[in-house]
């Protein structure tokens, strides 16, 4: 993490809180570190991150089905895994103030606090452990999952059994999972519960490196698609010494924070390691028969796996912006129109009868396609803000002359451009907008209204 970007992070934090995307979690009790409650709009982003990556990992492909396993798995799961071995930093404690650090984090031979004398290294497990059942004893220790793809890996027969999938196909979960991190930090980026989307990709062993390569270049589109700055991201690959006990080739998808460069997801050939584990811990077989050559295989497995609270900081920071707005500074949200919280929001010029009575009207109608706002609080370009701040991509506003030309404007978030279109073709123009559609490209019935910031 070395290059800086202009986004500032205290600004983005900031935003979130003041907006209500996200805030600290149990916040009047004086928070939970690392810990974060998604608000009003931040829970809109998720599942509008989420929703995206359904339809293009699942439900915009033959070759790929959902899955959502439990949290806590049996045990045995984490030893076959390596979890419980494997899945530890080496800490050093202090002497003196007894802070924890992760050795491979520190420069000098002292603690970075208090100057004391540090202890060995020591193996810290990442995993968080609880009990099943009434009892506190060892042997109903269970684990909260410290990733989603345990519940795929165990799956596997189950789904192979059920669909009929023939390789190469994908099994893709989203959900919850849990690291006691040592260091955390940098806002949501690394918190120690967070939600993971993951795809297991089963392939004939010797066509690995090509779809490896495929979901590199597959993953890294969806994040440019959906609005990100291709400078802004980078593929790193993993050096011999660095890939994980079950990789046998990693590239990573970093995006330029503003604390710099930082992984977003990781691609992994994890090879036929996961499925050869848990066959023989399990004693139960996961090989597949290939009709070809009618041969028993075990598949290799390419992981694209990639963090929700990761990609949703990141499409934040790019797609916030400060622009000179007159005498002041307009705030604003780029966000891709796929992923912004609130799609249109309604704005009566006045509260008056009966102009809000149609403008409740427009609100009612639209709200069954999109998440859509009702605003009549303040001046209208006080309004145009609140929503440009928060990435709504366009606003409706219904006047006075509304109700004798049936029509309202609609104002685009990123030109501040405005067309007036009849209220019975809408819908449809919003729709089209919202699909990418230019904003003065016009219905029947529609005219250009104003142009940019003289709005
Ligand atoms: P890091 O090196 O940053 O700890 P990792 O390599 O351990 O990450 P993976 O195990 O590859 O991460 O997990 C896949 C994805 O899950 C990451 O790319 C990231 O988006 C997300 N992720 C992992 N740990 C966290 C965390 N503590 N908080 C938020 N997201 C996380």
């Amino acid at each position: 993490m070395t290059e800086q970007t202009k986004v500032d992070m205290e600004k983005i934090v900031s935003l979130c809180r003041r907006r209500g995307f996200i805030f600290p979690s149990s916040e009047i009790y004086g928070g939970l570190s690392s810990c974060w409650d998604y608000g009003p709009l931040g829970v809109e982003l998720k599942r509008n991150i989420k929703q995206a990556w359904w339809q293009a990992v699942i439900q915009e492909r033959d070759d790929m089905v959902g899955l959502d396993a439990s949290i806590l798995m049996h045990p045995q799961t984490w030893e076959a895994s390596g979890h419980l071995k494997g899945f530890a930093d080496a800490l050093v404690e202090c002497k003196n103030c007894h802070l924890r650090w992760r050795s491979d984090d520190l420069e000098g031979s002292n603690c970075p606090t208090c100057g004391g004398e540090l202890t060995e290294p020591r193996q810290f497990n990442l995993m968080f452990k609880t009990f099943m059942g009434p009892i506190e004893e060892s042997a109903n220790v269970v684990y909260l999952r410290p990733e989603t793809a345990q519940g795929i890996f165990v799956n596997f027969q189950n789904v192979l059994n059920t669909t009929r999938k023939r390789l190469p196909f994908g099994i893709a979960q989203m959900g919850k999972a849990f690291r006691n991190e040592i260091t955390t930090g940098n806002f949501i980026f690394r918190s120690r519960e967070f939600e993971q989307m993951e795809i297991e990709f089963f392939v004939k062993p010797g066509t690995d490196k090509e779809w490896f390569n495929y979901w590199v270049e597959e993953r890294l589109n969806w994040y440019v698609k959906l609005g990100i700055r291709r400078e802004n991201l980078r593929l790193r690959q993993h050096g011999k010494e660095e890939l994980a006990h079950y990789a046998r080739e990693c590239s990573d998808i970093d995006y330029l924070f503003p604390m710099g460069w930082a992984e977003m997801e990781g691609i992994a050939n994890r090879g036929d390691f996961d499925l050869v584990q848990h066959a023989s811990s399990s004693g139960k077989s996961l090989d597949y028969f290939d009709n070809e050559t009618k041969e028993h295989i075990i598949p290799y497995i390419i992981e694209p796996s990639a963090g929700v609270d990761r990609s949703a900081l990141a499409f934040l920071c790019d797609a916030y912006a400060e622009e000179p707005d007159k005498k002041e500074i307009r705030v604003l949200l780029h966000l891709h129109p796929t992923l912004a919280p609130i799609k249109v929001a309604v704005l009566p010029l006045s509260r008056r009868e009966p102009l809000a009575k149609l403008a409740k009207e427009i609100y009612a109608d639209l709200r069954q396609g999109w998440m859509v706002s009702y605003d009549d609080a303040q001046s209208v370009g006080r309004r145009y803000r609140r929503q440009d701040e928060i990435g709504t991509p366009f606003c409706v506003t219904v006047d006075f002359q509304s109700l004798e030309d049936e029509q309202v404007t609609i104002r685009d978030r990123d030109t501040m451009n405005q067309i007036r279109v009849p209220i019975t073709e809408l819908k449809t123009t919003l729709q089209a907008k919202l699909k990418g559609e230019e904003l003065f490209v016009l219905p029947p019935g529609g005219k250009i209204w104003k142009e940019g910031q003289n709005a």
